[in-house]
């Protein structure tokens, strides 16, 4: 293709939402074999939202809600905020308030119900550690629990599962190394996200799904969108090494992701495309941005690859 063309594909992109970080992005895309999907706030929409919430001790509903909302009041993770806001709907809906005080109560009104938190810390793909009452709290995965030194007892890792197999996360509190409940977090799919997978395939291009959540969630979502091929469990720094091992062949790899987690992966690939709404850092390390927010632009980004340098081919 001619600089010229070249300029005018950036430039149909861009109109269409599809930025291109210079022309030899954009001729890779065309030679693409794989997409990697980033699941959370990539294939889904990335607000979760809780479904369910279980107190396996004689605590109140209320109080076990506030504990770990309190927990996750810092945290800047999808489940965290899905927490912290059920805890609020159920302490401000709950009472006789209407709808409308509800929303009139500012993130101000929020800090008088939390409980005063210390030492918190983010513990990537696996979940947040704090203290309340100088008491050790944990909420997360399994993973967590367990190099906590905290065991699952099987009514609990039933429950788990059941949600796990109805694409849920879910989500273990413990208190005081004592394991106090559970919390089922859903976060749908796209609405596009089906369609655009199946589009894929027909281009002959390859659809794969990458996450940190656990695997049987991961399997029931990438049932959902139609991905065969799923790596799940994937610590951060992991993904740039599921990238590198479809390169290994010679096979041209895009990586779609949104997260901080995301951008060593991004980076990694041959390809990098950012959703729009993502994280900064993700934006940063990719090739392509994908201003819509919209999964088809992963699509309209290889077919304008593809039509530029048809010709030369
Ligand atoms: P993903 O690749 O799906 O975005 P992450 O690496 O962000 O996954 O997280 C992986 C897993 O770690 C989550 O599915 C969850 O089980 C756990 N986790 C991470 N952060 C939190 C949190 N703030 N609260 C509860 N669980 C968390
Ligand atoms: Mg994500």
């Amino acid at each position: 293709a001619t600089p010229t063309a070249v300029m005018v594909a950036t430039g149909v992109g861009a109109n269409n939402g599809v930025l291109i970080k210079g022309g030899d992005a954009l001729e890779r895309a065309q030679k693409v074999k794989y997409v990697i999907f980033d699941k959370t706030g990539t294939l889904t929409q990335g607000k979760a939202t809780v479904t369910t919430a279980k107190v396996f001790t004689k605590l109140d509903r209320g109080d076990f809600l506030t504990l770990v909302a309190s927990a996750e009041a810092s945290s800047e993770h999808p489940l965290g905020k899905a927490i912290v806001e059920y805890a609020r709907h159920f302490h401000f809906f709950d009472d006789q308030s209407s709808d409308e005080d509800a929303q009139n109560h500012s993130r101000e009104s929020i800090s008088r119900w939390l409980l005063d938190v210390s030492d918190f810390s983010a513990l990537p793909g696996r979940g947040i550690q704090c203290f309340i009452d100088g008491k050790r709290v944990l909420v997360g995965n399994r993973k967590l629990l367990i190099e906590s030194g905290i065991a699952i007892p099987d009514h609990v890792e039933n429950f788990v599962v059941e949600l796990e197999e109805s694409a849920k996360t879910g989500v273990l509190v413990a208190y005081d190394d004592n394991l106090i409940g559970a919390l089922g977090v859903a976060d749908p799919l796209k609405r596009e996200a089906a369609v655009v997978v199946e589009g894929l395939v027909k281009m002959g291009v390859r659809p794969v799904m990458v996450t940190g959540d656990n695997w049987r969630t991961a399997r029931a979502v990438a049932k959902e969108v139609g991905i065969r091929d799923v790596r799940a469990e994937v610590m951060p720094a992991g993904k740039a090494e599921v990238i590198r091992s479809f390169q290994k062949d010679g096979s041209i790899v895009a990586m779609v992701g949104d997260g901080i987690n995301d951008s060593p992966a991004l980076a990694a690939a041959d390809v990098g495309m950012a959703i729009g709404a993502g994280t900064d850092i993700a934006i940063e390390a990719a090739d392509y941005v994908l201003m819509r927010n919209n999964l088809e632009d992963v699509i309209t980004a290889i077919d304008l690859s593809r039509k530029t340098f048809a010709r030369i081919r």
